[in-house]
This record gives structure tokens, C-alpha cells and sequence, in this order.
């Protein structure tokens, strides 16, 4: 069995994918380099998929330099690598992983700002996005990535549903509604699918529409 480091690159990430079912492999470290002109929030989706993959293969997996807030639900695969090269912006104080997390390479946030940065709150907060993929998911049960996209548009959902424009906005809005326990997902034959967790508050909130 092998072992293999990866510095994520997009690329890179495509041929381990395939890599995978053919190569017995016991550990899998990937590294977010320092240079790295991929986008963290691309690199991330792509990971989420391998990272599943690798468990359902057994595959010890490691991530290093990617925080917590891009890999939410992963967070026991992510070992901290403290360096005087990475910073945590202003926003990050909100989040509950502030102490632990080593923060972002400083090039990275000089390329590409903070925006893709979402702090992990855990509080009772919701917005329309959340409230949309809520409220679509107790219409149809579950629905995949590109589903709910289709449902968004749709004349019963278009009025609350109006800033999602593509599927990183549904995987990011998903992502946070996982953090808060509220949704969850499963990987299948078409991509993900969402399902809701209906005992949860947030959820009993929409559906009797006493959330403001
Ligand atoms: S929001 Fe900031 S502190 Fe929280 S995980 Fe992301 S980078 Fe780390």
C-alpha cells in the first residue's frame, strides 16, 4: 500500500480522482500550497467528492492549509500547519473555529480576498438563501444539486429565491445548513443530494413560517 502527498492543484486533483479506483493507496496527504492560482471554494468541491471517496475506499485522508470554513462537515481530516505566512481577516473573529484554525496563506487573501471566507457561527441565523433551500426541500424531500437549482427559478420558489445564481452558491449555502445541522448530504449516482433534518428548530421554524 502507498502512501501520497498531493500539492492541490485542480488538475491534480481530476487525475487522483481517477487515480483512486485503480491505485491501492493506504494515506492520502493533500497540501494547499503557498502559489497556488487555483481557487480554494473550487478546490474545495472537488476535494469534498475525493475526501468521500477515499473513506468509502479506506483511505486515510489528510488536508493541510485549507481551513475549516471550505471543508465543513470534514473538519477531523484537517491538520493545522501554523506559519507566519497565513492570516485570519477580520471576519474570521466570528467564527468558533478562531482559536484553533491557522488561518489562509496572506498571498492567497492578496489574490483573492476574503469573500470566499465563511465564518463558522453556529448561531439560529438564517438567510434567504437558507431559507430557500429550506423551503424547496420541504416541498420535494430531496432534491441534487442541480434540482434544486431547477426548483429555484421555478414561479412557486422565485420570490425568495433570488440570489442563488449557480451551483457554488447552492454548495455554499449547503454547506452552512450542514454546519448548522440543519441539512444533509449524500453522494449519489447524479452528485449530491440534499435532504433536511426535520426535527431541527430552524426547520420547524420555516415550515411554520414563524421565522423572521
Ligand atoms: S472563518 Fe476564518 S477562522 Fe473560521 S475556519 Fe474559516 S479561516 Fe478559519
Amino acid at each position: 500500500m502507498q502512501e501520497k502527498i498531493v500539492l492541490v492543484k485542480e488538475k491534480e486533483l481530476d487525475e487522483i480522482a481517477t487515480e483512486l479506483g485503480k491505485k491501492k493507496l493506504s494515506k492520502i496527504t493533500f497540501i494547499f500550497p503557498k502559489r497556488s492560482s487555483a481557487s480554494l471554494n473550487r478546490v474545495a468541491e472537488k476535494l469534498h467528492n475525493i475526501i468521500d471517496e477515499c473513506i468509502f475506499q479506506n483511505v486515510d485522508v489528510v488536508v493541510e492549509n485549507i481551513p475549516y470554513c471550505f471543508l465543513v462537515g470534514y473538519k477531523r481530516y484537517i491538520k493545522e500547519v501554523e506559519s507566519d505566512e497565513k492570516i485570519k481577516p477580520e471576519k474570521c473573529k466570528e467564527c468558533k473555529h478562531y482559536e484553533k484554525c491557522s488561518g489562509i496563506w496572506k498571498e492567497y487573501i492578496e489574490r483573492y480576498g476574503d469573500k470566499e471566507i465563511m465564518p463558522i457561527t453556529g448561531k439560529y441565523l438564517i438567510t434567504d438563501n437558507e431559507r430557500c433551500m429550506i423551503e424547496i426541500l420541504l416541498k420535494v424531500g430531496q432534491a441534487t444539486t442541480k434540482q434544486l437549482l431547477e426548483l429555484k427559478n421555478s414561479p412557486e420558489f422565485k420570490d425568495i429565491c433570488a440570489h442563488c445564481v449557480g451551483s457554488d452558491d447552492v454548495m455554499l449555502t449547503g454547506k452552512n445548513l450542514i454546519e448548522k445541522g440543519v441539512v444533509v448530504r449524500e453522494f449519489g449516482a447524479s452528485g449530491y443530494i440534499w435532504s433536511l433534518n426535520k426535527e431541527h428548530t430552524l426547520v420547524k421554524k420555516v415550515q411554520g413560517h414563524g421565522l423572521e
